[in-house]
């Protein structure tokens, strides 16, 4: 894990956000990479503002910085009001009852603690209706609760030009109108790169950060994992075997295989393997791209060794997976899925080295 990388990606998507400042969205472990080691990174490189999805692990990184700002995206759960005030962790209050709730709170508290308001633009999972919002900014002085921030969250911004990232920009634009002075945010990494308008006041970069794809077509900023599973043998296959779990891959030549020490309880996926009717994934061994072959089981995976040179594999030696050139969406691509669910995949067997930072 290279902290070097994720704080260079900050600091280039920080430069680009401003004026707008510019947080980190840490949810998901820092998507699967390590909030404890993630999160002071970025903090020492002058991040402010940290979001997370869930209260639980807004407690864990408010151990590790006590003095950020830090959202719990997915709200207030009924009944968590003292606790994540206790940490001063502030809820994304995403509907009306979570505002009343809150509202409550801070009244027989006599304080006003802060929050988000998350107004919904067309994304219809987490957010105020507009209509609730429109009447929420003209009672704004009732809430017993200042807001902290205006945030709304686009559908298709890794889509150049969906229809619905103008329209949501357009709606969450008269919205934050009804809001003069609280800070407004609606850009995740791909509506960062969208534009100025789009950034508003903060903008919540999450999967840029760890070098993922954030728009398709636009190539991600610095790479940050690599992954390397030990080769636990080589062996000769007959033209005609079958490799593996369902013998789903039929060798068409006499061939030599690794048998690599990583599997899908490491979040290598299954979806990710070979069969006679289509390719797999990659990995790079001998400072060669050699395609996997077969099925690949809970612990282990197949690899075709044939065209590396005589000698160049060893049992105890590399495959690379992630790094040297296969990038986080390249195996996202081959297992079918996105850079985002490789990440937070990443199992929790692995040997972690991080680096930099
Ligand atoms: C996860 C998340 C982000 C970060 O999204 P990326 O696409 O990873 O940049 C921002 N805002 C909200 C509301 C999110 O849930």
């Amino acid at each position: 894990m290279d902290l070097a990388a994720i704080v260079d990606n900050w600091r280039t998507l920080s430069a680009l956000a401003a004026p707008a400042q510019c947080a980190a969205v840490v949810k998901a472990d820092a998507y699967g990479l390590g909030i404890a080691e993630v999160a002071p990174a970025l903090w020492r490189a002058g991040a402010l503002t940290f979001f997370v999805a869930h209260l639980n692990e807004g407690l864990r990184l408010r151990a590790l910085l006590p003095d950020a700002v830090i959202y719990v995206l997915n709200g207030l759960m009924p009944g968590t009001a003292p606790d994540l005030v206790a940490a001063r962790l502030r809820p994304a209050l995403g509907s009306v009852p979570e505002i009343s709730e809150w509202s409550a709170f801070c009244r027989a508290a006599g304080e006003s603690h802060a929050a988000a308001i998350h107004v919904d633009t067309g994304m219809e999972r987490l957010g105020l209706s507009l209509d609730d919002a429109v009447r929420l900014s003209d009672s704004r002085r009732l809430l017993g609760f200042e807001p902290s921030l205006l945030m709304s969250h686009l559908a298709c911004a890794d889509t150049p030009g969906h229809p619905l990232t103008l329209r949501q920009l357009s709606i969450f634009t008269d919205v934050a109108r009804r809001f003069p002075g609280v800070p407004a945010s609606l850009a995740n990494s791909a509506g960062t790169l969208l534009g100025r308008d789009f950034r508003f006041d903060l903008v919540r970069p999450g999967i840029f950060l760890y070098g993922g794809v954030a728009v398709s077509g636009v190539p991600p900023l610095r790479s940050v994992v690599r992954l390397d599973a030990r080769i636990l043998q080589v062996r000769e296959v007959e033209r005609g075997a079958t490799v593996g779990y369902g013998a789903a891959q039929r060798m068409k030549r006499r061939s030599r295989i690794a048998t690599v020490c990583v599997g899908y309880a490491d979040g290598l996926f299954r979806a990710a393997g070979a069969t006679d009717a289509k390719p797999g994934a990659e990995a790079i061994i001998a400072g060669r791209r050699c395609p996997l072959v077969g099925r690949i089981s809970m612990d282990l995976a197949s690899v075709d060794v044939t065209g590396l040179p005589d000698g160049a594999v060893e049992r105890g030696a590399m495959a690379t997976l992630l790094g040297e050139g296969i990038g986080v969406d390249d195996l996202a691509a081959r297992s079918g899925t996105i850079g985002y669910e490789v990440l937070t995949s990443l199992g929790g067997r692995y040997l972690r080295r991080y680096v930099g930072g």
